[in-house]
C-alpha cells in the first residue's frame, strides 16, 4: 500500500492520544495513494476491540481500507482477520508505541503488505 507521510503521522498522533484505548477509521484512496481517514465515532472505541460495523461505513467508493490502533503489538486478532476477510482492501494496525516501525499493513487474507510512505 502507498500512503502519504502526512496522513500516517496524523494517524500515529491519533493512536497516541487515544492510548490505552483503541481508535479506528476508514481510509480513502486517491490515484492509488491513501490520503484521508474517516474516524469512526468515539462511542465505538473500546479497550479491547474496535467495532468495525459496516453500518458505520459511509457510502464512498474511495474507501479502500481501514486503520486501527492496538495498545500492544500490531498483530491482527481473530476478530480483525475475520473483519479483514469480509471487508477486502488493506488494513493498517498501529501498534504501541506508535512509531513508523510499529505499523503493519495486512491484506484481506491476513498476509502482510508492504507499506510505502510517500513524502
Ligand atoms: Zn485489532
Amino acid at each position: 500500500m502507498r500512503i502519504r507521510r502526512e496522513l500516517l503521522e496524523y494517524l500515529l498522533d491519533m493512536a497516541r492520544n487515544f492510548y490505552p484505548n483503541e481508535f479506528g477509521g476508514f481510509l480513502r484512496e486517491r490515484d492509488g495513494v491513501f490520503e484521508e481517514v474517516l474516524i469512526i465515532p468515539k462511542g465505538h472505541f473500546g479497550k479491547s476491540s474496535i467495532f468495525f460495523d459496516t453500518y458505520l461505513l459511509p457510502h464512498d467508493d474511495d474507501i479502500k481500507g481501514t486503520v486501527h490502533s492496538h495498545p500492544g503489538a500490531p498483530l491482527p486478532s481473530k476478530a480483525d482477520l475475520n473483519f479483514f476477510s469480509k471487508f477486502g482492501g488493506v488494513h493498517l494496525i498501529l501498534g504501541f508505541p506508535f512509531e513508523e516501525w510499529s505499523i503493519k499493513a495486512y491484506r484481506s487474507d491476513g498476509s502482510e503488505e508492504k507499506i510505502e510512505i510517500l513524502d
